[in-house]
């Protein structure tokens, strides 16, 4: 039988944690998975549907997560179905195992650490209240090949793995038809960052009649420097040779295939039209940034902004399809797994406190 999307609320990983910029410190101490005592039922399950991102035109899920009650040693065990085997997710001392194995059928022994993904970097959070770390430089940025994808400035530069991406989206376009693309802007250092800002700044000045009012009109259309993504080498502008500024780039046949596709090649777009309030940023279809696919297709499936997702993994929820579950765990704890796994774990940082593990079900 079909199950809705379900969702259960891990107060294990993120206890208490509700603000994107002050997330709770789990001491390595604390017992993990530590669940409210009444958050288990008598029958040993407990789901939750979430109605509010499943949307009820959708079709059911596969995905469903099911919490069992802990036992002596283990706490709390949640069995994601929706690949071939069922996931088991539990904790012990501050440490998280996945397996396909039940809890009495786990050799500790035999299972191996899973390393955290941090040269990528594709699921960073980068915005306000997460400015990168000072001094933050990506490292390998290549230049974009302008015979692969128009450039409006030469030596534009971004990571491998964005590069990657963009070139297979835009060979896709361009099977496709859609051959205008045109990038605009890249990587940018902290000292570009400054003068875009400052060069905005003076502009807005212009046209207010206080300081506070050119600067929050900056803010709206930039980022404070050392808050953009462009400096993480994963976002692009990308606009069409038949719109090339903000103003003219919706609506061409570049920015409609882009909106409809981009989520196939790992890229979201950063600062949806419907999501100006949670992003604090104004609509921009040209801003593109690399998050990686399964997250770029669930996020767009969704309709979810960057910021909804990670205020959702932050809260605790496991978030999932029927291709792929997500969630979060503290950089101190670690993630062992075993080869009765089917599933492919990845853990990569959001930032500084916090790490997304993914599970591509098999
Ligand atoms: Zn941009």
């Amino acid at each position: 039988m079909k199950k809705a999307a379900c969702v259960v609320v891990l107060s294990i990983f993120f206890v208490g944690c509700t603000n994107l910029s002050q997330p709770n410190v789990i001491d390595d101490k604390t017992e993990l998975m530590a669940l409210p005592e009444n958050a288990t039922d008598n029958t040993g399950t407990h789901n939750v549907s979430d109605a509010k991102s499943s949307g009820a035109a959708q079709a059911p899920d596969m995905f469903e997560v099911i919490e069992k009650p802990r036992s002596e040693s283990f706490n709390p065990l949640y069995k994601i179905t929706g690949g071939q085997k069922p996931v088991n997710i539990f904790g012990r001392n501050n440490n998280v195992y996945i397996t396909s194995h039940e809890l009495n059928e786990i050799n500790l022994k035999a299972l191996k650490q899973i390393e955290t993904d941090n040269t990528a970097g594709s699921k960073l959070l980068v915005n306000q209240d997460n400015p990168l770390p000072e001094n933050f430089i990506p490292q390998n940025l290549v230049n974009i090949d302008s015979g692969k994808v128009k450039l409006e400035y030469p030596e534009l530069k971004l990571l491998p793995v964005t590069l990657k991406a963009l070139y297979s989206m835009v060979e896709a376009a361009k099977e496709a038809g859609v051959k205008g693309f045109i990038i605009n802007s890249a990587y940018r250092s902290l000292t570009t960052q400054q003068q875009i800002f400052d060069a905005n700044l003076s502009g807005f000045k212009k046209s207010s009649k206080t300081y506070e009012e050119a600067y929050a009109k900056t803010r709206q259309l930039v980022a404070l420097p050392g808050n953009s993504e462009h400096h993480t080498g994963l976002a692009a502008d990308i606009f069409s040779v038949n719109g090339r500024h903000r103003n003219d780039f919706k609506g061409t046949k570049e920015q409609v295939w882009l909106n409809t596709n981009l989520q196939k090649y790992g890229f979201i777009i950063r600062y949806p039209q419907d999501k100006t309030k949670e992003t604090n940023a104004v609509y921009e279809p040209w801003h593109i940034r690399y998050v990686g696919i399964p997250l770029s297709i669930y996020m767009k499936e969704k309709n979810l902004c960057l910021e909804e997702f990670y205020s959702k993994i932050f809260s605790g929820e496991v978030l999932g399809d029927s291709k792929s579950a997500f969630m979060g765990i503290k950089k101190a704890q670690q993630v062992f797994t075993d080869e009765a796994l089917m599933s492919k774990v990845s853990l990569e940082k959001i930032n500084e406190n916090n790490v997304l593990l993914t599970l591509q079900l098999g």
